[in-house]
């Protein structure tokens, strides 16, 4: 492995070394102010195997490039036609000028997918009585969500390309936060009131999280 190709960062209030991909699928190093780099380095180097499995190349969205859509597989068509991005049978309509293809597939990703995740939010809220405050999407790479103090929750948009079962883990998860900001074992029991797919969710986001396509 190159170390060049780490990036290391001496991190404030850090008290242990850790390994992360970045946004672009880079490996990055985070230590601790008593770490020296080389040391940190040395450290990363025996981690080859979670670094290799886990970086990635960012790509971007193109004709022909199947995607999993809300547990449906699709394909990306492109149409010289001036139309609506919409899917039929299974294709990904985009119509017009090719060169802004992958940024329309995101906006119809980020669209459809921000009408899903109210309706299942909703759902799920009821079971426990608790409400949210604002719900919004964000490109982020290390938190798939998140569910602030103030009751607002945010998702990644790239969630929308995992299993169902994935959505509906992470959904559970933030909900669940709703009622207890903090992963006790009480938390927990609360995301199994929500969800059966956390055990499921968990390990496919670890085996799978770095092929999901990211948009450059
Ligand atoms: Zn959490």
């Amino acid at each position: 492995m190159n170390e060049n190709l780490i990036t290391v960062k001496h991190v404030k209030g850090s008290h242990s070394m850790r390994l992360k991909i970045g946004k672009n699928g880079e490996p990055i190093l985070t230590l601790p102010y008593w770490i020296p780099k080389k040391m940190g380095l040395l450290w990363a180097n025996k981690q080859r195997e979670w670094i290799q499995k886990n970086t990635f190349k960012p790509t971007r969205f193109q004709e022909g490039q199947k995607i999993l859509f809300l547990g449906q597989e699709i394909i990306i068509q492109h149409t010289e036609k001036r139309l609506q991005t919409h899917i039929l049978d299974g294709i990904l309509w985009v119509g017009g000028e090719k060169s802004f293809l992958p940024r329309r597939v995101a906006d119809f990703i980020k669209k459809e997918f921000l009408i899903y995740l109210r309706k299942k939010v909703l759902e799920k809220e009821k079971i426990l009585n608790v409400k949210h405050t604002r719900l919004t999407l964000r490109d982020t790479s290390s938190r798939w969500g998140s569910c602030s103090s103030s009751g607002a929750l945010s998702f990644c948009w790239r969630l929308a390309m995992t299993p169902e079962f994935v959505i509906d883990y992470l959904i559970a998860h933030e909900i669940a936060h709703l009622k207890h900001m903090n992963h006790s074992p009480v938390f927990w029991k609360t995301v199994i009131e929500l969800t059966p797919y956390s055990y499921q969710a968990k390990k496919w986001l670890k085996e799978n999280a770095h092929q999901i396509p990211i948009l450059k």
